[in-house]
């Protein structure tokens, strides 16, 4: 039995008065039955830090460099967010592929550089409606996550997965259970042929997963928790979310 982890992703969102109330009212709200973690824009790593401390809530970080260190004016390397004792760093979220043409060996090597310093990737992969339309969704996220499971050889049974529909994220429409199971079990699959570990991988679902929908999605045989964007940003529902998965 896997242990389900709900994870938030706040996006471009938060002020220090929002984090302080939001945060707050997850830590109020503990324990939980499941693993749980919010991915912090970079400058509220250090108050989310603070905040979380005394609570088994981990937090994480919505991107890292693939690079060590040098001249990458922006970027923020993986050294760096284990000193802010990040647990977790999403890689390859489909606004990343998508605004900035993130290739599948650059999510790779974001991925691969996370493990390096202790942090645990969280991979989206995930198709857009028109390659679901033309039936392209099993290739698709296949290719993506094969670019990760070789780049990180025999370290890949260390990473999580997210299938993130990009049809459904913050849009409102969800896949149904059955087919973020279908794809689910194709990732599950993939998973066994490259690691002995992949049983015990976490592949979260993500995608408008909300307090009315998260127990169905997550009742699923492959489906071990969720990556949750707009619902992460209201205590309440992050709560009601976390509630399901425990
Ligand atoms: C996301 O951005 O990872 C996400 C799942 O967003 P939402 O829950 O808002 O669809």
């Amino acid at each position: 039995m896997r242990r389900k982890l709900v994870a938030g992703n706040w996006k471009m969102h938060g002020s220090h008065t929002a984090n302080a109330e939001l945060l707050a009212g997850i830590t109020a709200a503990r324990p939980f039955g499941c693993d749980v973690a919010v991915c912090v824009p970079f400058p509220y790593l250090s108050e989310t830090a603070v905040a979380l401390a005394a609570s088994e809530v981990r937090w994480g970080a919505q991107d890292c460099s693939a690079h060590e260190q040098g001249a990458y004016t922006g970027e923020v390397s993986a050294a760096m967010l284990a000193e802010f004792g990040c647990r977790y760093a999403i890689v390859g979220h489909s606004e990343r592929r998508q605004y900035h043409a993130e290739t599948d060996q650059q999510v790779a090597d974001k991925a691969k550089a996370a493990l390096a310093r202790g942090i645990t990737p969280i991979v989206c992969v995930g198709e857009t409606l028109a390659q679901r339309e033309a039936g392209e969704t099993e290739s698709v996220v296949k290719r993506q996550l094969s670019a990760v499971i070789h780049t990180l050889g025999h370290c890949a049974g260390e990473m999580v997965v997210a299938y993130e529909p990009v049809w459904a994220i913050g849009t409102g429409k969800v896949a149904t259970p059955e087919q973020a199971q279908a794809v689910h079990a194709v990732l599950r699959a993939q998973l066994k042929a490259a690691t002995p570990q992949a049983d015990a991988m976490k592949i979260l679902y993500g995608g408008s997963m909300k307090p009315d929908n998260a127990a169905t999605l997550m009742s699923q045989p492959d489906i071990d928790g969720g990556l949750i964007g707009g619902a992460s940003l209201k205590a309440a529902d992050f709560v009601a979310i976390c509630r399901a998965a425990s």
